[in-house]
């Protein structure tokens, strides 16, 4: 059976292909630029992955129309991972919502004039948790983004405005394809290339001493491992039809205890991991120069909880716990000579 794997070159893109490789699919992805086709087989070869037979490329931009039906062709299923997700704010919020919406939409479209039979989408937890009230219930596949909230971030809106317009696109107009949904929440694990997703970048920037302290803020987590296998399980299991999944190792952790965990499982290489928390009051201050760290402050001090009941129950899904996946993006970063 032949898969499509949109963004081969991004972190989670690249791990659903070693997966559906090793379970023995023929792959094909889409990149934007032919000229990453080496640094994608290598990342995979690297991965003990052999792709040369196996896998083939195809150029698709998420905001043109060209390519996409040679992209599908033929395809049994496709999984679309590519989606812009930018460490920084982006100038106008359309940046990230254009691409989102329209060229799920665009997949979606091509997908089912091909006679695709099923997608999976991978949306995230920005689709679920945010703009909402936050109390101390986990968070679950219910729940959904306000998008016109106002503290709710471009990225965050793209995510929501992304998966809902799939999933009307499939009430309306989809015929016979089927949609499933795999949203996760920060997503660690190894990196498998250099060009690092904005996820492991925080661990970077942790064990690079790139951080003058920690902001008192608490995220949810799951290993890359676990989140392509969860998309193999949504793209095959009939039971996964029409539903989104939350993929979430367990419970929230606070970036205090991020750094705690480095520091112990490294010794040495997380000696400039720090350990003091950053006053909430200078985050605010931070905050006036650089619109990133503008993200941070609504979340200083909130915790959510994040349930993956409904992928354990339904799909048999077992996730590795936050530590190993904490550990593992420290190490590849390590291995790839990616920390200064
Ligand atoms: P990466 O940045 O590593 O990958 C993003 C991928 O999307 C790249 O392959 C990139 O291609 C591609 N892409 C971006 N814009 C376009 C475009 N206009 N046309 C075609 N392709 C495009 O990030 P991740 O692997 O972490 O993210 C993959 C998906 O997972 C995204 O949908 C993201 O929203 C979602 N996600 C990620 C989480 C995380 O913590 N990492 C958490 C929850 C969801 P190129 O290499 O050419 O830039």
């Amino acid at each position: 059976e032949l898969v499509l794997v949109t963004g081969g070159s991004g972190f989670i893109g690249a791990h659903c292909i070693v997966q559906l490789l090793e379970a023995g699919y023929r792959v094909r992805t889409t990149l934007r630029s032919l000229s990453r086709e080496a640094e994608v087989r290598a990342m995979l070869k690297a991965d003990g992955v052999q792709s040369d037979v196996q896998l083939s490329f195809v150029v698709a931009d998420l905001l043109k129309d060209a390519g996409w039906a040679e992209a599908v062709a033929g395809c049994d299923f496709v999984l679309h991972v590519a989606s812009p997700f930018p460490a920084s704010v982006p100038k106008h919020e359309d940046d990230l919502i254009k691409p989102a919406r329209e060229g799920s939409l665009r997949v979606l479209r091509a997908a089912r004039d091909a006679g695709v039979k099923r997608m999976v989408l991978t949306s995230s937890f920005a689709a679920v948790g945010y703009g909402v009230p936050v109390t101390s219930q986990p968070f679950t596949e219910e729940s959904w983004t306000n998008p016109d909230a106002p503290e709710v971030a471009a990225y965050y809106k793209s995510k929501t405005l992304a998966e809902r317009a799939a999933w009307d696109f499939i009430a309306r107009e989809g015929g016979a394809l089927e949609l499933s949904v795999v949203n996760p929440v920060g997503v660690f694990g190894p990196a498998l290339g250099a060009d690092v997703s904005t996820s492991i970048e925080i661990i970077k920037r942790l064990m690079d001493g790139a951080m003058p302290g920690l902001p008192r803020i608490t995220f949810s987590i799951v290993d890359v491992r676990d989140v392509a296998q969860l998309h193999l399980l949504a793209m095959t299991d009939p039971a996964a039809k029409g539903e989104r999944f939350l993929a979430v190792a367990g419970k929230s952790i606070p970036l205090q205890e991020v750094a705690q965990i480095l520091k112990t499982r490294l010794g040495e290489a997380a000696a400039r991991v720090p350990t003091r928390l950053l006053p909430d009051w200078l985050l605010r201050v931070f905050a006036l120069l650089d619109r990133s760290v503008a993200l941070v402050v609504p979340e200083l001090g909130k915790v959510r909880q994040v349930s993956n009941d409904k992928a354990r129950r339904v799909l048999g899904w077992a996730p590795r716990s936050n530590e190993e996946a904490i550990v593992a993006s420290a190490q590849s970063l390590m291995v790839l000579g990616l920390l200064k």
